[in-house]
């Protein structure tokens, strides 16, 4: 028993002795301050990334701190501050016991002192770490002054939205430096630190302002503040900076930041991007109003990406409709979450098809197929319900009809689709061939909406893949330009054959059959677009560009919950519609794709895709590749006369010169 007490008491003494090691002084300077600012193109600020976790903000000294922070401070976290010796046993006491009772770790009973280890250590949470983090505490208290401590806290203590330090969090939240705090301000800004993400403002404003007035109330309640003040106070209206000019294109420059690696960012001071901030305030309104428009259609969210495709730089970035709707998970990027793109991979398709031989006016059998996809048997349907016979290959891609697809992919081969979507970035359709099957061009594996918008600007661009470019000007602390990587160019589709898709995309008299005349596609002045819709109406897309721009629309629910039959058309058409008109407004060019070399229009037979004859019933202008356009005139019309309504059966149809891929 004696050996026992005598141990005891020396390990004690040990303890206590330990408590004067000094606390190691270095892990307390500041860090060398990062300010991060992230710019449009015309230099207008989008978002300053004030400070880091690592103690890096724009530090205050204790005289800078003004008494009402302090105040607010210690009522919000820890009265008894100026009185402990860096722990409170009383709390920690009601800590263990309330612990033990819940039989896991609640609340610390953690004085601002423990707090601030926290904050510089990042110790795991269980009792051996905590009484590693008392120890700590303790020598604290012992190396520093309280004023010290104070300081330290005030200056690394998390304010939530990436804010750290009290003064980045008085310019984040109210734009002015902490001596210009109200009473009622100081007090919102101390009770955010007891839970960051809870006390959101911009999220859960009620919730801060109830903590708010709960702070208000114990610093009554301790006689910190009068009756009057805390009156004052409570009535005083919180002008928070709003969250359109705290957080500028969010998505963005979210987007932006997972781009560069931490460990490099604090060597960045600058970045100036590529975005365009007025015209995406205007996309911005143009989204939120639309998808409030489609409320009664259960759809709650919207996406939009606009790319110039001369260079590939992004212009405008939209990722939903309000990103602080937390309802509808407002801060996930419609842009680079992954989705079924239904229809919007079939361009890629048919260029193909053109590649392997087959010409725009290539009759393809739309009639009944059945399928395997993912071990189930599958017969495609159309958007309509119907079959469409024998068809030329232009009608079956403006008019969006999956069984033609289907029997195109099937020619082609999904092995070489996939190779050459790959070829296109599209990193997100990693599985093998077999995995998707005939389904991938009608959408059955997952893609983003950055992913088809960059793979149609390769379109634009005549057939040459750019990766998209963010970043124009980047600067390090030092003010000298960093360099970054320029996107290189692909070829991926020859000129003509990216022509020909432009062509048929752009076609608003083709795709009437199915979307009917003066549909919101048909715009005043040429434009290639493409519209999807995912199994159930999850997803609807439409992706389209002129000469000069890309865009890209998503329109759908967040949680994968459908829309109520929305149609690609009346889906994202619409926004997709207003957007382009928005572009064409701010320059006005010649709208016209430039005609490669190579190509030559003839006039065909619109039911054979031959050369249109005498007894034909029409003639339209097709467009070729020299060498593949039809060479004899059409055989079909005279013998079968065909009126407007009859199909071609399989029959009639392998007497033409254009079945040949489908024999
Ligand atoms: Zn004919």
């Amino acid at each position: 028993m004696r050996i026992f007490s005598a141990s005891l008491g020396f390990i004690l003494i040990l303890w206590g002795v330990s408590l004067y090691i000094p606390f190691p002084r270095e892990v307390l300077e500041p860090a060398p301050v990062v300010s991060l600012r992230i710019l449009d193109r015309n230099g207008n600020l989008l978002r300053e990334v004030l400070s880091d976790e690592e103690g890096r903000s724009q530090w205050i000294s204790f005289q800078e701190i003004p008494q009402n922070v302090i105040l607010a401070t210690l009522a919000a976290e820890d009265s008894h501050f100026y009185k402990h010796i860096g722990i409170d046993l009383k709390a920690i006491l009601r800590a263990v016991i309330q612990n033990i009772r819940a039989r896991r770790i609640l609340s610390g009973g953690s004085t601002l002192t423990q707090q601030l280890i926290k904050n510089i250590y990042h110790f795991p949470r269980n009792w051996f770490w905590k009484i590693v983090e008392i120890w700590y505490a303790l020598r604290l208290e012992i190396s520093l002054s309280k004023d010290e401590i104070l300081t330290q806290y005030l200056n690394r203590v998390p304010y939530g939205n990436q804010t750290f330090g009290i003064n980045a969090a008085s310019w984040f939240y109210f734009n002015k430096p902490p001596s210009h705090l109200s009473q009622a301000e100081a007090a919102f800004l101390a009770g955010l630190p007891r839970g960051p993400s809870i006390y959101n403002p911009y999220r859960h404003f009620h919730r801060a302002q109830k903590r708010q007035r709960e702070v208000l109330q114990r610093m009554l309640n301790k006689e910190m503040i009068t009756q009057e003040e805390y009156k004052r106070a409570f009535k005083e209206p919180l002008n928070l900076v709003t969250s359109e000019i705290a957080f500028r294109a969010p998505h963005f420059c979210d987007f932006v930041l997972s781009k560069i690696p931490l460990k490099e960012r604090q060597n960045i001071s600058f970045i100036r991007t590529t975005l365009d901030f007025q015209l995406q305030k205007d996309v911005e309104v143009l989204l939120r109003n639309y998808v409030k428009s489609l409320e009664k259609w259960e759809v709650s969210n919207a996406a939009a990406l606009i790319m110039d495709n001369e260079t590939g730089e992004i212009l405008s970035f939209v990722g939903s409709a309000d990103f602080f709707d937390s309802s509808h998970s407002g801060q996930v990027s419609g842009i680079t979450s992954l989705r079924q793109p239904g229809s919007a991979l079939k361009p890629f398709t048919y260029a193909l098809a053109l590649e392997q031989g087959m010409t725009s006016a290539t009759l393809i059998p739309d009639t009944e197929i059945h399928i395997r996809i993912k071990g189930i048997n599958y017969a495609p349907k159309n958007y309509d319900g119907k079959f469409h016979g024998f068809i030329r290959l232009r009608e079956a891609l403006a008019c969006s009809y999956n069984v033609s697809a289907v029997r195109v992919l099937e020619k082609i081969g999904v092995e070489s689709l996939l190779r050459r979507l790959k070829k296109l970035d599209f990193k997100s359709l990693n599985k093998e061939p077999n995995y998707y099957g005939l389904g991938l061009t009608l959408g059955d594996g997952e893609v983003a909406l950055l992913e088809l918008t960059r793979a149609y600007s390769s379109l634009a661009r005549a057939g040459v893949f750019k990766k998209e470019k963010i970043f124009l000007e980047i600067k390090d602390t030092q003010g000298k330009m960093k360099s970054f990587p320029e996107s290189q160019s692909i070829r991926v589709f020859s000129p003509q054959v990216s022509y020909i898709i432009t062509n048929i995309l752009a076609d608003k008299d083709a795709r009437i059959p199915a979307f009917g005349e003066g549909s919101c596609l048909s715009l005043p002045f040429p434009c290639a677009v493409k519209t999807g819709t995912s199994g159930n109406f999850r997803d609807n897309w439409t992706i389209g560009y002129t000469p000069y721009w890309t865009v890209g629309i998503w329109v759908g629910n967040f949680d994968g919950s459908p829309m109520h039959s929305v149609s690609g058309v009346s889906g994202a058409g619409p926004l997709f519609r207003d957007i382009m008109f928005l572009l064409e407004k701010r320059e006005k060019k010649n709208f016209n794709f430039a005609v490669p070399e190579g190509l030559i229009e003839v006039y065909v037979c619109p039911k054979s895709g031959m050369l249109a004859g005498s007894f034909c019933s029409g003639k339209i202008k097709e467009i070729f590749i020299k060498g593949t356009e039809p060479k004899q005139v059409c055989n079909l019309c005279p013998h079968v006369l065909l009126t407007n309504q009859e199909k071609l059966t399989t029959e009639d149809a392998e007497n033409t010169e254009f079945t040949k891929n489908f024999k």
